[in-house]
C-alpha cells in the first residue's frame, strides 16, 4: 500500500481491501459473507434500478488518542437504515447483522482508519438495495445489505471553516408526506441540479425551503441547519427533513452547557436574527456559515467577524470531536471501542 496522505484525503471513494454482503432470500438473511470485489452482480429487472428500492447510511469510526478505534452511534444509523427500509418496503435488517457487518468491516479495513490528530476518520457506507426482478411497481423480494468503507477528509473541503449557502425557491428537495425523512437515494437524486449549480456559482451547498409554502428553511443540502440566539439551540422541525445524529448529538451537548434546544418551523426572516448558523452531519460534524444569499432577492444575512467561526459553534464542535476521538469520556453510550 502506497503512504496515504491523509491530510489532504477529499470526501471521496477510496478503494479498501474488503467489505461485507448478505442477502435476504425466501423471507430470510443469510450468512455475511466478506469479499474483496468492487463490483456487485445483480438482475437487469432488479428493484433498485428501476423503482429506487435503495436506501443508505453514513457512519464513521475514527482513531482516537488512545490509539482505540471508536465507531460512533451505530446504533441510530441501524434504527434509520430500518426506518427507511419500511418507508419503501425493503426487507430490514436485524441488529445483529448490522453490527456484525459495520465491525467486520472495520476491522477488516483497520490500516486505513486515519491516525489521530489528522482531521481525516473511516468513513462507513452501509448499504440496502433491492435485488429482486420486478416489471410492475412493487417491492422486490430479494434484497442485498453490504457495508463498505474508506478514508475521508472533512466533507466541505474547507473543514471547519466558514462556507456561503444559497437559498434555493426553484427547486425542493422533498415533499411533506414523501421520503425526505428518510435516508433513500431519490431524494439525492433530486438534489444534484440545485447542487451543482450553487457548486459552479462559488456556493458550498444550497439551503431548501419547505416545499409546501416556501417559508421555512428544511435543510441545508444533504446536512441539517441549526442556528444560535443568545443561549438558544434553533434547528427546524418538518415531516421532509432527515433525522441527523450528528444534529441530535449536538442537541444533547447544548443541553449539557445548558442552553435551551428547540425543534420547530424556523421562517426563512428568522436569519436574520440568529448570531450563527451552521449545517450538521456525519461528514462535517459543523460546517458553520459565513453567509446565506437569497438566490432571488439576492439578500444576504451575514455572520461571520472576521473570517471567525461563533463561539457556541466552537464550542459545540469541539466538545463532539473529543468524544469521538476518546479525548473526552463517553458519558453518553454513544461509542463502540472496536476490541
Ligand atoms: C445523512 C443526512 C444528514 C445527516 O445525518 P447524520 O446522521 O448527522 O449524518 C442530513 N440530511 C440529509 C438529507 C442526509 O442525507
Amino acid at each position: 500500500m502506497n503512504q496515504i496522505d491523509w491530510k489532504n484525503l477529499p470526501f471521496g471513494y477510496f478503494k479498501t481491501d474488503y467489505n461485507v454482503r448478505s442477502y435476504y432470500r425466501n423471507g430470510l438473511w443469510g450468512e455475511m459473507e466478506i469479499s474483496s470485489s468492487e463490483q456487485i452482480t445483480m438482475h437487469m429487472a432488479a428493484t433498485c434500478l428501476h423503482y429506487g428500492q435503495e436506501a443508505f447510511e453514513g457512519l464513521k469510526a475514527f482513531r482516537g488518542k488512545d490509539g482505540k478505534v471508536r465507531i460512533f452511534r451505530m446504533d441510530e444509523n441501524w434504527k434509520r437504515m430500518n426506518n427507511s427500509a419500511r418507508g419503501i418496503m425493503m426487507a430490514e435488517i436485524p441488529w445483529e447483522l448490522f453490527h456484525e457487518a459495520v465491525i467486520t468491516a472495520v476491522k477488516l479495513n483497520q490500516k486505513y482508519v486515519p491516525p489521530y490528530g489528522e482531521g481525516a476518520s473511516l468513513y462507513i457506507r452501509p448499504l440496502l438495495i433491492g435485488t429482486g426482478p420486478q416489471v410492475g411497481v412493487k417491492p422486490a423480494t430479494e434484497y442485498l445489505f453490504m457495508v463498505f468503507v474508506g478514508p475521508v477528509g472533512p466533507y466541505f473541503k474547507e473543514g471547519f471553516s466558514p462556507v456561503k449557502m444559497e437559498i434555493v425557491r426553484d427547486y425542493h428537495r422533498a415533499a411533506p408526506k414523501g421520503t425526505g425523512h428518510i435516508k433513500v437515494g431519490g431524494n439525492y437524486a433530486a438534489s444534484l441540479v440545485p447542487a451543482h449549480r450553487a457548486h459552479q456559482d462559488g456556493y458550498a451547498s444550497v439551503l431548501f425551503l419547505d416545499s409546501a409554502e416556501g417559508k421555512y428553511i428544511d435543510e441545508a443540502g444533504p446536512a441539517n441547519f441549526f442556528g444560535i440566539k443568545g443561549n438558544t439551540y434553533i434547528t427546524p422541525s418538518s415531516t421532509s427533513i432527515l433525522p441527523s445524529i450528528t444534529n441530535k448529538s449536538l442537541q444533547a451537548l447544548a443541553k449539557e452547557i445548558g442552553m435551551d434546544v428547540e425543534v420547530r418551523p424556523v421562517p426563512v426572516e428568522e436569519l436574520a436574527e440568529f448570531e450563527e448558523v451552521g449545517a450538521c452531519g456525519t461528514a462535517a460534524v459543523i460546517s458553520p456559515i459565513c453567509s446565506i444569499i437569497d438566490r432571488d432577492t439576492t439578500h444576504g444575512y451575514h455572520y461571520c467577524k472576521e473570517g471567525k467561526v461563533g463561539t457556541i459553534s466552537s464550542k459545540l464542535y469541539t466538545m463532539l470531536r473529543a468524544i469521538q476521538e476518546g479525548e473526552e469520556p463517553d458519558n453518553w453510550g454513544w461509542i463502540t471501542i472496536l476490541e
